[in-house]
């Protein structure tokens, strides 16, 4: 842990190879920044390397504007063409700045996403994730990335701008806004569920959140930020266009391409396609699932097994569970059970608390009557209920666990329950599932858990490939996963045309920074992990966490002794105690010559002439230390206590 931390934090050295300080294509011809050409200008021929300029929206012009509201504008529809193919713009005459890209968070890791894009006195932060602890991080409930570089730069961040409402997007919100309050920017759902992370923090009087639509865009400093339509396994999902003084940045989100998404709409492509053409400067694309070949499934496919799974059921109660924040896959299941006459029942905190924001908002359509409470399902038979549950990952403590260990108020399961388990376990989550597939099955109940009832939300390499096709990124970062995604996601980027030396495999706090002249690495600022442990937000350091570890893995022996230090002598002790080390009933022998050494390195160090607690406490440790080891093989914390009389 701790040296994953320094990795993260050492000065970059560029050394993956992708340093590539090559120029950018040279403009065939400089494009002139007119203000406001007409609309229906005469069009210029089209040559085959025409490409298309919109030119109505120039971010620096537009810095200051009133009211949130009033920020925004709609896509406008105006078009120009001219024949410049760069996507690198050029200033009016004056030296364009530096525009730096930095991730604080997201890369190396599916968790904690947060994106840093600054020119001159202006930054924007695209996304404010969290991460859940790994197993080598004992008693830390979150972890959330490290956000000095913006607390330093407090003055310059002109907002936060989210893609959608997952945890790993939104999660950091309460803990950053306490430090930085600037205002959020994100579509509806995703702002539901950010209002009500913060009124659990108590936090949602003196945030600002600010409710965009897609084709809306942003004026805030340099930058302007155009949302657009994506599909992913939460509604309302978004890409970013974010226009700079020296091009387009295109930051996908998390995303896949549904052709049949169950509300709303599909993807915008054409409108990635027009950006495309216009010339994008940087495209940063989702790899979780670069490594999987084809298309990710429509969610409808999933609707389809569910539909199978509800005629076969017979007569048993069903229990379906999966993750809350995947709206469309409870509208989906809900669907079915109102289709077979069934009540729905909703069980876990998370599943009620999203349930109620997306009915709030208008994302779920559910005929009244038809959602009970867990108390009330004792008065249907089994055939008319279906229960939609958390615990899809296995986790402790979450409904489905502890129905599966007998331990939930109002759900038993017994052999007539059919209990579908609607998610793929994250990596790392397989054992803890199929723990709790264990247990249910003991207990009688049918478990489904094959592929037919669950998509992924993310894209796959054919997806992936077309999102590059259409934008044509002079310079490529694949984000959003491990080295081993992200390497892949760069491959799949030079097939489709990007040059290798424009594709940068970055690092969290690796700064890339680009100019008219080319991009290249520029440094490092500080990132890292900051891990939240109860209320303590950051103070569970390196060094709690590496006593923690110890403390699990061998245990703690404490020595207590009474010194007298006028005649040098001990007059009480030493005593040992342990907790996690041995059992002590077995092991009398061993503690008491452990007390025996002791006792003899602190009547020798005292006769001598030693009596300063530092060196006493150093050498007593040492030397048990030494015949604990010999003797078990094992190394538990040792502490040693002396009092004076
Ligand atoms: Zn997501
Ligand atoms: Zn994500």
């Amino acid at each position: 842990m701790e040296e994953k931390i320094k990795k993260l934090e050492k000065t970059s050295s560029a050394k993956n190879g992708k340093n590539g300080k090559r120029a950018p294509r040279k403009p065939r011809k400089s494009v002139p920044q007119t203000e406001a050409r007409p609309a229906k200008a005469p069009k210029t021929p089209k040559t085959p390397k025409a490409q298309t300029a919109r030119k109505a929206q120039r971010p620096a012009k537009a810095a200051k504007r009133p009211a949130a509201r009033g920020e925004t504008q709609k896509t406008p529809k105006k078009t120009i063409r001219n024949s410049s193919a760069s996507p690198v713009r050029r200033g009016r005459g004056q030296a364009l700045g530096k525009l730096r890209v930095i991730p604080l968070g997201g890369i190396d890791e599916i968790g904690k996403n947060m994106t840093v894009l600054e020119y001159g006195n202006d930054i924007i932060v695209i996304d404010c994730g969290l991460a859940f602890p790994d197993d080598d991080m004992p008693g830390i409930d979150l972890v959330i990335p490290d956000t000095q570089y913006l607390q330093k730069n407090r003055d310059k961040i002109r907002g936060i701008f989210i893609t959608h409402g997952h945890e790993d997007h939104i999660g950091a919100l309460p803990y950053v806004l306490k430090e930085i309050n600037v205002p959020v920017y994100g579509t509806r759902l995703t702002l539901g569920l950010i209002r009500r992370k913060l009124s659990e923090h108590r936090l949602e009087k003196q945030c600002a959140l600010i409710e965009m639509q897609y084709g809306d865009i942003v004026n805030k400093g340099v930058f302007s930020v155009e949302f657009i339509k994506v599909n992913h396994s939460i509604a309302d999902a978004c890409a970013f266009a974010v226009r700079t003084p020296l091009g387009t940045i295109i930051h996908t989100g998390d995303f896949k391409i549904d052709t049949t998404p169950i509300r709303g709409k599909m993807i915008d492509l054409a409108r990635f396609g027009e950006l495309g053409k216009e010339g994008v400067l940087l495209l940063m694309s989702d790899s979780t699932n670069a490594e999987n070949p084809g298309f990710a499934m429509s969610e409808k496919a999933v609707g389809k097994s569910f539909e199978n799974i509800f005629n076969n059921a017979g007569g048993k109660r069903i229990i379906v569970a999966t993750f809350s924040s995947n709206i469309h896959r409870v509208q989906q299941i809900i669907t079915a059970a109102v289709r077979h006459g069934r009540k729905v029942a909703l069980s876990g905190r998370s599943m009620e608390n999203v349930l109620q924001v997306a009915v709030e908002l208008g994302h779920m359509n559910i005929p009244d009557g038809t959602v009970l409470t867990l108390g009330e399902i004792s008065r249907y038979p089994d055939e008319k209920i279906v229960i939609i549950t958390t615990g899809s990952q296995g986790e402790p403590m979450s409904a489905l666990y502890r129905m599966a260990f007998s331990d939930h108020r109002s759900v038993e399961i017994t052999h007539n329950d059919l209990i579908v388990i609607s998610a793929r376990p994250i990596p790392g989550n397989e054992r803890m599932v199929s723990n709790v597939v264990n247990e249910l099955q003991k207990l009688g109940a049918e478990v489904v858990q094959d592929r037919s009832v669950h998509v992924s939300g993310h894209a796959c390499q054919e997806e992936l490939k077309i999102m590059l096709s259409l934008i044509r990124p002079l310079y490529f970062m694949p984000v959003h996963g491990e080295y081993k995604h992200r390497l892949q996601h760069a491959k799949l980027a030079e097939e489709t045309g990007v040059d290798a030396s424009n594709i940068f495999l970055t690092e969290n706090g690796k700064v890339l920074e680009i100019g008219a002249d080319g991009a290249k690495w520029a440094g490092t600022v500080p990132s890292g992990k900051i891990f939240i442990d109860g209320i303590g937000v950051g103070d569970v350091g390196n060094i709690v966490l590496r006593d923690r570890k110890h403390l699990a893995e061998d245990g703690i022996l404490i020595i207590v002794a009474t010194i007298d230090p006028a005649r040098r002598a001990v007059v009480s002790g030493p005593s040992i105690m342990t907790r996690g080390f041995v059992y002590v009933k077995d092991n009398e022998a061993l503690l008491a010559e452990a007390e025996a050494v002791a006792a003899a390195r602190l009547n020798a160090m005292l006769t001598h002439g030693k009596s300063d607690w530092g060196t006493l406490k150093t050498q007593l440790r040492d030397e048990l230390a030494h015949f604990i080891s010999a003797k078990t093989k094992r190394r538990p914390m040792i502490l040693p206590v002396l009092m004076e009389i």
